[in-house]
C-alpha cells in the first residue's frame, strides 16, 4: 500500500539495490561451491601425495631388509658365527657396507656377543643395540626399526641367523643376529627431497608437527624404534602454487564482481536522478505552477522530456489563449447587456417625445407657434430614433460580414464641401465656427472610392464635434501623404481622457463609461467609423487633451483618378445625411 505512493526513482533505486543483492547472493553461493571444489581438489592431491610419498618410503626402506632377509638363512654364515674366520667376514659380511651402501654392520652371536663388526668412516657408533633391542629381535626374527642420532635418524634392520634348509626362520632355533644400520643424516634427506620433490623435515617424537600453510599438501612417515614406540616422523611437505592462484583469481575476480556491481549501482543512480528524478520532479513542479523558467529547464532535459516541455509550452499558451477568449467573451456579453440597457434608454427617450407631443397635437386650442414647436420636436424625435435604428443595422451588417463596398469616383473636394454645408448652420447655432481644407487641387482629388461610406465616416466625425463641443471652432480638411489621405476632423471639445482613448473605437464603449461624458447616443459611430476605415484600406486614430478638444484622423489609399463630371445636385450621397445633431 504504501509502496503506491513511492516515487519512481525511489522504486528504480530499490529494484537495482534488489537485483544487485540478488546478484551478490549468487555471487557469494558460486564463490562458496569454488572454494567447496577447492577444498575437495586439494584433498585429492593430498591422498596422490601421501601415496607417492608412501611408495618411495617403502622403495627406500626395502633394500636393506632385503638384505637382512637374503643373508639371514645361510650355512656358511652360522658356520662362521660358531667358528668366526676373520677373512671369511671380511670377504662377505664388511663387503655388505660398499654393496648394499649401508653404513653399519654388526654379527652377534647366539648370546648376543659380538662376532663381526665393521662400518663407514662417518658412521662412529658402534655396539650400540640394548639387551632388550636385542632380545625383541630374537623374538620377532626380523626388526626393522629406527633410533634417533645427533644429525639425524638410524634406520636399522635385523634378522637372526639360521641354516640354509630354514628361510622361514620357524624351524630352528637362531644361530646369531645380523644387524645393519643406514644413516639418514641430512645429506640422505636432501638427496630424499630431491627425489621427491617436496620438503623433507625430521621431527622427533617430542616435537609437534608444523603443518605448512592451507595450500600445501603433507604427508608424515611414522618412525618407530625397537620396541614400536615413536621416536619421530618424516614430514614430506609440497606446496601447491596453482592452488594458491586458483585461490587468489577466485578472490579476485569476486572483488571485481563486487566492484563492478557496486559502479552499476553507482552510474545507474546517478543515471536515473539525472534523466528521470530531476525531468519528473520539473514536471511536477511545472504542473503545480506553470513558471516558464521550469519548462525551459525541461526542454533541456533530455528524450522524451524535452517533448513535454514543449508540449508543456503549447499547452500553456492554449490555456492563455482560452482565458484571453473566455475574458473577451464575458467582457463582450458584460457590454452588450450595456448596450442593450442604454439603448433601450435612447430608444424610448425620442419615442416618448413623439408620442407625448403627438397627444398635445390632439388639441384643438393649439395653433400658431407653439404647435410648429411641437411639430419640430417629434420631426427631431424621429430622426434621432432613424439614426439610431440605422447605426443598429450598420452594426449588424459589419459584423454579419454583409457589409458591400460600391466603389464610385469620388472628388473628395465637393464631399467635404456638402458636409460643410450641411452642417455649418448647426454649428454657427452654437455660436461656433465651421472650417474646411482641401489638400488637393479639385482636379486631383478625385479617388475611386465608396462615397457613400466616406461621407458617414466624415459625417459622423463632424456630429460628434459639433456635440461635444460648446466653444471654439470645429476644422475638418485632408492632406496626402504619398500614397494616402489622411483626413482629419479638429475640435476645441472636452476632449477625451488619455485612459479612455484606447477603447474609443469599441463597440459599445459609450454605454459602458461610468464616468459618463457622453451625451445622447448609442455609443455605435466610432466604431461604425472605424469598421468601415478599415474596410476602405486605411486606419483610424485620435489625439485628445481632456478639455482641450480632439483631433480624429483616418487615411484612404489614394490612387488619382481621372474626374467624372458629375450631374447637378447629386455632389452629396443618395441618402441624406441622417440628422442633424
Ligand atoms: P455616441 O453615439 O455616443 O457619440 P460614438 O461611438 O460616436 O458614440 O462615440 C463614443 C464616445 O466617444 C462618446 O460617447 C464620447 O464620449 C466620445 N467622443 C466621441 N467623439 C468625441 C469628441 N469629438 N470629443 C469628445 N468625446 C468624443
Amino acid at each position: 500500500m504504501r509502496m503506491k505512493h513511492t516515487g519512481i526513482y525511489t522504486r528504480l533505486l530499490l529494484t537495482s539495490i534488489l537485483t544487485g543483492t540478488i546478484l551478490l547472493f549468487l555471487y557469494t553461493a558460486l564463490y562458496y561451491v569454488n572454494k567447496r571444489q577447492e577444498k575437495e581438489m586439494l584433498e585429492e592431491t593430498q591422498k596422490q601425495f601421501r601415496k607417492e610419498v608412501t611408495a618411495l618410503f617403502t622403495f627406500k626402506t626395502a633394500a636393506i631388509k632385503q638384505v637382512a632377509y637374503d643373508y639371514s638363512f645361510w650355512d656358511e654364515f652360522v658356520n662362521n658365527i660358531e667358528n668366526p674366520d676373520t677373512a671369511w667376514y671380511n670377504d662377505n659380511i664388511t663387503t655388505i657396507l660398499k654393496s648394499f651402501r649401508v653404513d653399519y654392520v654388526c654379527v652377534y652371536d647366539s648370546s648376543f656377543h659380538i662376532v663381526h663388526e665393521a662400518a663407514s668412516p662417518q658412521f662412529l657408533k658402534r655396539g650400540f643395540l640394548s639387551r632388550n633391542t636385542l632380545e625383541r629381535i630374537k623374538e620377532a626374527k626380523f626388526l626393522n626399526f629406527y633410533k634417533e642420532s645427533f644429525d639425524g635418524v638410524i634406520e636399522i634392520s635385523a634378522a637372526s641367523v639360521h641354516p640354509t634348509n630354514d628361510p622361514t626362520h620357524t624351524l630352528t632355533r637362531p644361530r646369531g643376529y645380523l644387524v645393519m644400520a643406514k644413516s639418514w643424516d641430512s645429506s640422505f634427506v636432501a638427496d630424499l627431497a630431491i627425489l621427491s620433490g617436496a620438503d623433507i623435515k625430521l621431527v622427533k617424537s617430542s616435537g609437534s608437527i608444523a603443518k605448512g600453510d592451507k595450500y600445501s599438501v603433507y604427508s608424515a612417515q611414522k618412525l618407530n624404534g625397537w620396541d614400536d614406540k615413536l621416536i619421530g616422523q618424516m614430514i614430506f611437505s609440497r606446496t601447491s602454487d596453482s592452488f594458491r592462484l586458483y585461490n587468489k583469481m577466485s578472490v579476485f575476480m569476486l572483488a571485481i564482481i563486487l566492484t563492478s556491481l557496486v559502479i552499476t549501482i553507482l552510474i545507474f543512480h546517478y543515471a536515473s536522478r539525472k534523466w528521470i528524478n530531476i525531468p519528473l520532479s520539473l514536471v511536477t513542479q511545472i504542473l503545480e505552477s506553470n513558471d516558464p523558467v521550469l519548462i525551459k529547464e525541461l526542454q533541456h532535459c533530455p528524450g522524451e522530456f524535452r517533448h513535454i516541455g514543449h508540449l508543456f509550452n503549447k499547452f500553456i499558451r492554449q490555456k492563455d489563449e482560452l482565458l484571453q477568449a473566455k475574458q473577451k467573451a464575458e467582457e463582450s456579453d458584460r457590454l452588450k447587456t450595456a448596450f442593450l440597457a442604454n439603448m433601450s434608454h435612447e430608444i424610448r427617450t425620442p419615442m416618448n417625445g413623439i408620442l407625448g407631443f403627438s397627444s398635445l397635437l390632439k388639441e384643438p386650442d393649439l395653433v400658431g407657434e407653439k404647435r410648429e414647436q411641437y411639430i419640430e420636436i417629434i420631426e427631431k424625435s424621429g430622426a434621432r430614433m432613424l439614426n439610431i435604428l440605422s447605426d443598429i443595422i450598420d452594426i449588424s451588417k459589419i459584423e454579419s460580414g454583409q457589409m458591400v463596398i460600391r466603389y464610385s469616383v469620388v472628388n473628395v473636394n465637393e464631399l467635404i464641401k456638402s458636409i460643410f454645408v450641411l452642417f455649418v448652420f448647426d454649428v454657427e447655432a452654437k455660436k461656433m465656427s465651421l472650417t474646411y481644407n482641401n489638400g488637393l487641387r479639385t482636379e486631383e482629388a478625385c479617388i475611386k472610392t465608396d462615397k457613400e461610406k466616406l461621407y458617414s465616416i466624415i459625417s459622423n466625425l463632424v456630429k460628434n464635434a459639433i456635440k461635444y463641443t460648446d466653444k471654439g471652432s470645429i476644422e475638418m480638411g485632408y492632406s496626402q501623404t504619398g500614397d494616402f489621405l489622411t483626413f482629419y476632423v479638429k475640435d476645441t471639445g472636452i476632449g477625451i481622457p488619455k485612459k479612455r482613448q484606447a477603447a474609443i473605437f469599441d463597440r459599445f464603449v459609450q454605454a459602458d463609461i461610468s464616468d459618463i461624458q457622453a451625451r445622447e447616443g448609442a455609443g455605435l459611430g466610432l466604431s461604425i467609423a472605424k469598421s468601415l476605415v478599415e474596410l476602405l484600406g486605411g486606419e483610424i486614430w485620435l489625439e485628445s487633451e481632456e478639455g482641450e478638444g480632439s483631433t480624429f484622423y483616418f487615411t484612404l489609399p489614394y490612387t488619382p483618378v481621372t474626374c467624372e463630371k458629375e450631374p447637378e445636385g447629386e455632389s452629396a450621397p443618395d441618402d441624406k445625411p441622417k440628422d442633424q445633431v
